[in-house]
């Protein structure tokens, strides 16, 4: 078995893609043409975000949103030790510095309670995860930022068609990034992103930024990046994206049916959607004692489980802050474990995860 089966997703939309493709290699703008311009106009209404400004990765998004937001050296960005390490690279790219605020043990997302201690006359942003497909507690995190006038950014890289409170994942903050990695909830077949905002102002300087901070041509008014979208990537996540919503149904209906086999089965420790969210579920992570020899024993019966994350980012070498308070973090980066989903899962498949892993469990 493997992690996930994209290959398959292929299968279906080949032809669709193949004529796609083609068109673009016959009309020639590679680069930011026509089919850029319509996969943000459907990102946005998907969104129900004023402004989608379409760029080559997640992790380029994030950073063209922290520079439109003019975050530098000396600044200070309250985010989550527990993500993927392009969240606090970024930062420290820039050169400001990642504040670590620890996270809640049942969402595994960024703590507001923790937030709270770290603001000081520095800060400039906080980057709440999204992790695993569902939504921080955006009312209070935004409320927090408000009172203390710094911006909210949504690293949503793995929780596009998440909802919040009936809210789309990337429309709850002031500005979000995702990306289409293939992996991720909605994946191109190569690098690309999206960054999200209903700040017109702020909007345009992202499409600045993404372009050598270019306002007419080769006139340079901000430093940016080459961070532009390729028309051939935008073509395949059109195709992916007419059908993204059956596929999000279909993630969120393995993941309930792994969570109801597994509770029925007498095992807790599943993942916990708060209420009043749904998760793109992203990935399926549970937690679980002796992690090795469950994954070992998994591994015997031929079911790949994946760690996110083993190392918490307080503690990679490149972004460490040996400063930063956070034991929950620490502890969930020995306990998590993600199970194969992905929206071309057979429920066979499903079946056979859920016998192995409840025999492996026990
Ligand atoms: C994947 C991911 C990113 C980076 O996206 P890329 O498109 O791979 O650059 C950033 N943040 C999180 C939380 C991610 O999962």
């Amino acid at each position: 078995m493997r992690f996930m089966n994209l290959d398959r997703q292929y299968d279906l939309i080949k032809d669709e893609v193949l004529a796609q493709l083609e068109v673009v290699l016959n009309h020639g703008q590679y680069i930011m043409g026509p089919e850029v311009i319509t996969l943000e106009q459907q990102l946005s209404e998907f969104a129900d975000a004023k402004h989608c400004v379409g760029v080559s990765s997640g992790t380029d998004a994030l950073l063209i949103a922290m520079m439109a937001l003019g975050i530098g050296p000396g600044d200070e960005v309250i985010t989550t030790p527990f993500s993927f390490i392009a969240t606090s690279e970024t930062i420290v790219l820039l050169g400001a510095k990642p504040v670590y605020a620890d996270i809640d043990d049942r969402t595994f997302n960024i703590d507001p309670a923790a937030i709270e201690g770290l603001i000081t006359a520095k800060t400039k942003a906080i980057i709440p995860v999204s992790l695993f497909g569902q939504c921080s507690d955006m009312d209070a995190i935004n409320a927090f930022a408000q009172q203390h006038g710094i911006a909210v950014i949504e690293d949503a890289a793995q929780s596009f068609g998440a909802t919040y409170k009936n809210r789309k994942s990337c429309a709850v903050s002031a500005i979000a990034t995702t990306s289409f990695y293939p992996s991720k909830p909605l994946g191109g077949y190569g690098d690309s992103g999206a960054c999200f905002t209903d700040d017109e102002a702020l909007a345009e300087k992202m499409r600045t930024i993404r372009v050598h901070g270019q306002t007419a041509q080769y006139q340079h008014t901000l430093v940016g990046v080459n961070g532009r979208l390729d028309s051939m990537q935008a073509a395949i996540l059109l195709s992916k994206l007419a059908r993204f919503k059956e596929d999000l149904a279909n993630r969120q209906r393995l993941g309930d049916r792994y969570t109801s086999a597994f509770k029925a089965a007498g095992f807790e420790h599943t993942p916990f959607i708060e209420p009043h969210n749904t998760s793109a579920y992203a990935q399926y992570t549970v937690k679980v004692d002796q992690r090795a020899e469950v994954i070992a024993r998994l591994r015997e019966k031929n079911v790949p489980a994946m760690i996110f994350y083993p190392t918490p980012l307080h503690q990679q070498p490149a972004v460490a802050d040996p400063d930063a308070n956070c034991p929950i973090s620490e502890a969930m980066s020995k306990q998590v474990m993600s199970l194969p989903i992905c929206a071309f899962m057979t429920d066979e498949e499903q079946e056979e995860v859920i016998d192995a892993f409840i025999e492996s469990i026990n």
